[in-house]
């Protein structure tokens, strides 16, 4: 018989590969083979360090389907649902299926550049829109093909239920219960002068609508896409199409977990 595959992701802190030591040799005990390298045939990923480690699995695997769970080693660990002192209750909770998915959003950014190329960027927290190097940004917004505004300031965030407790949170935007299907746009120090207008707050999207941006034609200007804070530069931005992708994240919650009681331990 097949043993049950897991894939364990982790950061290189003590703790956190201490923590894969112990775990891999709990899980084998129970008959699963466990390995480093991502597998399509996997049951579960295990992400052990914080956040920022469970965003890069998430990435390295290109966003698999199976669920994920994250070990908290890390400074904050919002996405993180196990401490490192709980794996034999993490262990027995999984194999009893005391547990909940998470299903969360993703946000994709589709780039069109002068060439006609096409380049997409998934984003489980956001996608940035930025200039590099630094310099003010003049973006025309649109939303479902209907010119709204010229943006001016540094960037525009695009963020997710999940990642709206993120970045998108120290910009001054609202946080989003995931339950909640929608994007929100977040200004970056948006300029407001005689000489320029943008819209200062948050704007909520329902999930079937799109942004469209489209950098003002000055073809010196480089384009940053940030997904997650990986950040790829452009040049040549002819349009950036962004909306809700069809692709989920499936996080395995515990059954004592409450997203506003995670706010609450997290942030207050
Ligand atoms: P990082 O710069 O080390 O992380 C910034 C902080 O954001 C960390 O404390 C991280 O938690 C936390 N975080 C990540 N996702 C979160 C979420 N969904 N809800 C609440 N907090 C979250 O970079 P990183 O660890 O690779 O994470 C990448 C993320 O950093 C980006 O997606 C972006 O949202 C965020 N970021 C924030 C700012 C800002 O707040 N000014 C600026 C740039 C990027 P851990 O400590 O557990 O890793
Ligand atoms: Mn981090």
């Amino acid at each position: 018989m097949n043993k049950k595959l897991v894939n364990i992701f982790t950061n290189n802190t003590n703790i956190s590969l201490d923590t894969k030591t112990e775990l891999t040799k709990k899980l084998s005990e129970r008959g699963y083979a466990v390995t480093s390298e991502f597998s399509k045939d996997a049951e579960l990923i295990i992400c052990i360090g914080g956040d920022g480690a469970l965003l890069k699995a998430i990435h390295s695997c290109d966003f698999p389907q199976c669920p994920v769970i994250g070990i908290n080693t890390g400074h904050l660990g919002f996405f993180q649902e196990v401490r490192p002192e709980d794996l034999d209750r993490f262990i027995n909770d999984y194999e009893n299926h005391q547990y909940s998915i998470q299903e969360l959003n993703t946000v994709m950014a589709t780039i069109t550049t002068k060439d006609g190329h096409k380049y997409d960027h998934v984003g489980l927290n956001e996608i940035v829109i930025e200039g590099r190097p630094s310099y003010t940004i003049h973006l025309y917004i649109s939303i479902d093909d209907m010119p709204i505004e010229k943006f001016s300031g540094d960037g525009i965030l695009i963020a997710t239920p999940a990642g709206s407790t993120a970045y998108n949170y120290s910009l001054g935007g609202s946080i989003v219960d995931p339950r909640i299907k929608l994007l929100q746009v977040t200004p970056i120090a948006p300029m407001n002068t005689t000489a320029y207008r943008s819209f200062t707050s948050s704007i909520l999207l329902p999930a079937e609508l799109s942004l469209g941006v489209v950098p003002e034609k000055q073809y010196e200007n480089r384009i940053a896409i940030i997904n997650d804070g990986i950040e790829t530069i452009y040049t040549d931005v002819t349009d950036i199409k962004v909306k809700m992708s069809d692709t989920c994240v499936k996080l395995l919650r515990l059954k004592d977990y409450d997203f506003w009681n995670k706010v609450k331990t997290k942030f207050l």
